[in-house]
């Protein structure tokens, strides 16, 4: 399925093709795909929902999304879904009830052709800490494709779907999306809800699309997005439509590139494809400056200990009382918790489990959790005074192109050092988006960040937009694979 979300809503709106022909052709090259993109499929359900999809166009009652397929990233409860979160604890977890982006995606029309693959609780950069195997990078399949929505990036890239979910605590959109050549934004924190999505660190995780261009994004960020009263973080403000500003022109736009971001610490493939990323918007008419982000260089050290915190406390409700695994054997309820907990949770999530408890422990609280709360004010203040400057800030997503698979597993210090140019993002609740800018070593796609302030969704999209008008790199797809 080549098509985009764009581009398929107006053959569906033409009725040149229903959602049952587009969901079959879907679920086809999910099943014959050797990605390992996808947890669960259940090709009933995906049809009864493509059934319901093309009646509801004949009733005249579409919308633009009617019909679209789009993999759901298994974070997302979904009635009647096995719900797993990428993790054995979940296993056999299906929900009773949907997630308010479930919710809204089915009042859209979206059909869902299964549930994408994910690190355990979203906790990983390469998809490799899920309990259902690792997902493979279809432009290479012996490199990762990013995580922790590796899946939902693999199927998209490979043309399994148009369009996926995804959550990004500390780059889980935008990595994944730059390592396969995709689009994804991570929307401003509270714009969508976390209702019925399982909880890794809440005070970071959101919710977001991901899709071939910025264009596709926009609509789907138009049915996830919006208040809802049964999430206390969702922002109470007027729905937007994202797309309202794609073609607006970029004349003038203050591209700020944060000093030190396109130095050492990025190989030089990534730095040679960013920077003609934003020789690109210059040619649109952009004016870049300089900004300073003094302390960026700590935001790693920050979110690995308070991601780890909020992890900790949300994890403790795995306990094998209450729902998903319970070990066989025990002798008494203590065990029954260690037990369960401990075949249940793999290594990562149990390292981060360990460090959450102790960064929040008595002895160590003020040394560890109040430092980075400090540290991630900090950042908020850097990102402020950067956009007094400018308008949006541009720099890489990552330091190289994606990994070989098993390259980064032996060090976990390594894999965090990885998120380097998306974790800053999270902590400061802000909106960010990466774009295909072009390909680096081994003929992998590099993606270009976008992060605005807080609220300007529409604006990267349009950014993002007119990049993608005069660029051919999102247009690329891998040879191959699917
Ligand atoms: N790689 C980061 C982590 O492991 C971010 C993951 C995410 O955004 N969910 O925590």
């Amino acid at each position: 399925m080549r098509g985009t979300v764009a581009s398929l809503a107006a053959e569906l709106a033409a009725g040149s093709v229903s959602a049952v022909e587009l969901a079959t052709e879907a679920l086809a090259r999910a099943q014959a795909s050797p990605l390992n993109a996808f947890i669960t499929l259940d090709p009933e359900r995906t049809l009864a929902e493509a059934r319901a999809a093309d009646a509801l166009r004949a009733a005249g009652q579409a919308g633009p999304l009617t019909g679209i397929p789009i993999a759901q990233k298994d974070i997302f409860c979904a009635e009647g879904w096995r719900t797993t979160a990428g993790s054995k604890m979940l296993g056999n977890f299906v929900a009773p009830y949907d997630a308010t982006v479930v919710a809204r995606g089915k009042a859209a029309g979206l059909v869902t052709i299964g549930r994408a693959n994910m690190d355990e609780f979203a906790m990983g950069s390469t998809n490799e800490n899920s309990a259902f195997g690792p997902v493979h990078n279809p432009w290479d399949i012996t490199r990762v494709p990013g995580g922790s929505s590796g899946g939902s990036a693999a199927a998209v890239a490979a043309g399994i779907v148009p369009a996926a979910t995804g959550t990004d605590t500390g780059g889980s959109i935008r990595q994944p999306a730059g390592f396969c050549g995709i689009t994804g934004i991570k929307p401003t924190y509270g714009v969508v809800s976390r209702y019925g999505m399982i909880a890794y660190a809440s005070s970071l995780d959101q919710g977001g699309p991901m899709a071939r261009t910025a264009q596709d994004c926009a609509m789907l960020l138009n049915a996830m997005a919006g208040f809802d009263a049964r999430d206390a973080t969702s922002l109470p403000r007027d729905a937007e439509d994202y797309t309202r500003d794609l073609d607006r022109p970029l004349d003038g736009l203050r591209v700020g590139v944060p000093r030190g971001w396109l130095a050492d610490g990025v190989s030089a493939d990534v730095r040679a494809a960013v920077e003609a990323g934003i020789v690109q918007l210059e040619t649109l008419g952009a004016k870049r400056v300089e900004v300073d982000l003094p302390h960026a260089q700590y935001a790693i050290a920050a979110y690995y200990v308070i991601a780890p915190a909020e992890a900790s406390s949300n994890l403790s409700r795995y306990d094998g009382v209450r729902y998903g695994h319970r070990a066989a054997d025990y002798t008494d309820l203590a065990e029954m918790y260690a037990r369960s907990r401990s075949e249940g949770f793999g290594a990562e999530v149990q390292r981060r489990i360990l460090v959450g408890t102790y960064v929040l422990s008595a002895g160590y609280y003020d040394a560890y959790y109040l430092k980075a709360q400090q540290v991630r004010r900090r950042i908020a203040d850097d990102f402020a005074a950067a956009f007094a400057q400018c308008d949006i800030i541009a720099g890489p997503i990552a330091p190289t192109v994606a990994y070989k698979l098993g390259e980064k597993t032996a060090d976990p210090v390594q894999m965090y050092l990885g998120d380097v140019y998306t974790t800053l993002v999270n902590l400061a609740g802000l909106p960010a988006l990466s774009l295909p800018c072009g390909f680096g070593e081994g003929g992998m796609p590099v993606g270009l960040q976008l992060i605005g302030g807080a609220f300007s969704e529409a604006r990267l999209l349009n950014v993002a937009h007119r990049f993608q008008q005069a660029t051919d790199h999102h247009l690329q797809t891998p040879g191959g694979a699917a």
